[in-house]
């Protein structure tokens, strides 16, 4: 039986406090929202702060004439509750969740060999063997049709193609753009296309057809050539710096249409972020540079240890820094790490799963197989079905059931839940050997650059609230 309204015990609810421009917030977890405390609500939670108490006996004690309807409001939101305590329930998304955006992996084939690459290194999860190492025009064409078919409601989806090495494979990539242009329009869409390359075979000749198609790039580099020529090598251990400086130069020069990307994988002797940052960004002109840790088993030399993740940190929050100082005058810093949190907040995020993969996302594979994402192409073990015969239903529950945040039993007293979500399920796999598993290893971290990006929301909405707002479209993959 429900008690009475104002019999009912209040306690305070689950959410993070911050300060952001010397005022006080909360982050309200089961909502993934932010809140600003004015004086009356910061009266309301100090004084559960001691304790739960009946809900007559809270309004009472605050002593101001407004106090039924602050806490009315405070409990709405969640930052006061009742004694229940049963967690939501874990619900998966209704099959046939429409597809948003496809990732197209061109070929399997790179000639690059990057020590730490996820594809064909030590840790590789991808099974490639007597399957066709480049994708053909009709498995890229079948490819396009499911994903316009399977994306009902949606207007606008998106295609990125990627590899092995994606350019190895350029002229299918010339036709799928110019079909894939017509077969959205034919079905009243649009659709925008990306790419991710290691820049070394970019020509002036494809860089104006980028440029022409408004494709965006990503460029995988690692940083000047003493950082990049470490581990972003060729085959015969030749590093790659100088074969794709040139070429990038010119790729920020004459793609005139979208922004182009850096994306620096980390690893234990590159890992100089600030130093990284200034090169690509200062040096080399890139729009935005974002930077991943490498997705490893512990073990490998290239893994970066505890102490080495300090002072990821540490370099990570220096640039938070500058990028709050930036956009206190209305600039936009290139740190995209911080961009892509601050979009996510934003728009209120709150997920069920940490991110896209096997639900409005999926990779396919140069042999038509479908994957949860880019990373799992190619791989026998976590294929969910063929683009020829669609998604299968029950591999795609079971991998979202296991992805669920409601599943992962470590997760749920964490206030970082609504953006993390247990992390990458590739790294996951790697780490744990299962999909499903939250990436406990780097909890403290998440959860700490979680709060330096809740402190720059929170003095952005007290100082420069205008600047938010060129974050309502913003998503990155
Ligand atoms: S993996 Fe760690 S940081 Fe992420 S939601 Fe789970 S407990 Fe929180
Ligand atoms: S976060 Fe991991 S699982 Fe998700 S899309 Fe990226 S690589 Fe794939």
């Amino acid at each position: 039986m429900t008690p009475a309204v104002e019999t009912r015990i209040c306690q305070l609810g689950e959410f993070y406090e911050f300060e952001g421009g010397g005022r006080p917030f909360l982050y309200l977890v089961p909502a993934g929202a932010i809140f600003e405390l004015d004086e009356q609500a910061a009266r309301v939670i100090e004084r559960l702060r001691r304790g739960p108490m009946e809900r007559s006996r809270l309004i009472e004690d605050c002593g101001f004439e407004a106090a039924e309807d602050v806490v009315g409001e405070l409990e709405f939101l969640r930052a006061i509750r009742g004694e229940e305590t049963a967690p939501d329930p874990v619900e998966n998304p209704p099959d046939g969740f429409p597809l948003q955006t496809l990732v197209l992996n061109l070929t399997n084939q790179c000639n690059l060999s990057c020590q730490y690459c996820y594809e064909f290194g030590e840790d590789k999860v991808a099974t490639p063997e007597g399957k066709p190492k480049f994708m053909d025009f009709e498995t890229a064409k079948a490819s396009v049709d499911f994903l316009l078919e399977q994306s009902p409601g949606r207007r606008g989806v998106h295609l990125t193609f990627f590899g092995g090495e994606t350019l190895m494979n350029f002229p299918l990539l010339q036709r799928v753009v110019s079909y894939a242009t017509e077969a959205a329009a034919a079905r009243a869409k649009t659709i925008d296309f990306s790419l991710t390359t290691n820049a070394t075979l970019l020509t002036p000749a494809i860089i104006r057809f980028l440029s022409e198609n408004r494709i965006g790039v990503t460029v995988s580099m690692d940083g000047p050539p003493e950082l990049h020529d470490q581990l972003r090598v060729f085959a015969n251990g030749r590093g790659s710096y100088d074969v794709i400086a040139p070429r990038v130069r010119q790729l920020i020069d004459a793609h005139r249409t979208r922004p182009i990307a850096a994306r620096v994988t980390l690893t234990a002797g590159v890992s100089d972020v600030i130093r990284i940052y200034r090169h690509l960004k200062q040096d080399l002109g890139f729009h935005e540079v974002g930077f991943a840790p490498v997705t490893t088993a512990a073990n490998r030399l290239y893994a970066i240890n505890d102490q080495g993740m300090n002072g990821v940190f540490e370099q990570f929050r220096i640039l938070a820094d500058e990028w709050l100082e930036f956009a206190l005058r209305g600039e936009l810093h290139g740190f995209s790490n911080v961009s892509d949190t601050i979009a996510e907040l934003y728009q209120g995020v709150n997920k069920s799963h940490p991110c896209g993969a096997g639900l409005g996302l999926i990779g396919v594979g140069p042999s038509g197989d479908i994957a949860p994402c880019h990373r799992f192409v190619d791989s026998d073990t976590h294929s969910l079905g063929h683009v020829s015969s669609g998604i299968d239903r029950e591999k795609q529950s079971d991998f979202l059931s296991r992805g669920h945040i409601g599943a992962k039993y470590a997760c749920h007293t964490c206030w970082a839940r609504p953006l993390c979500a247990g992390g990458c399920h590739h790294e996951a796999f790697v780490r744990y050997g299962d999909t499903g598993h939250p990436n406990l290893h780097y909890c403290d971290w998440i959860r700490g650059w979680t709060g330096i990006c809740l402190r720059i929301f929170g003095t952005l909405v007290v100082q420069n609230p205008e600047f938010l707002e060129k974050f309502a479209e913003r998503k990155s993959l």
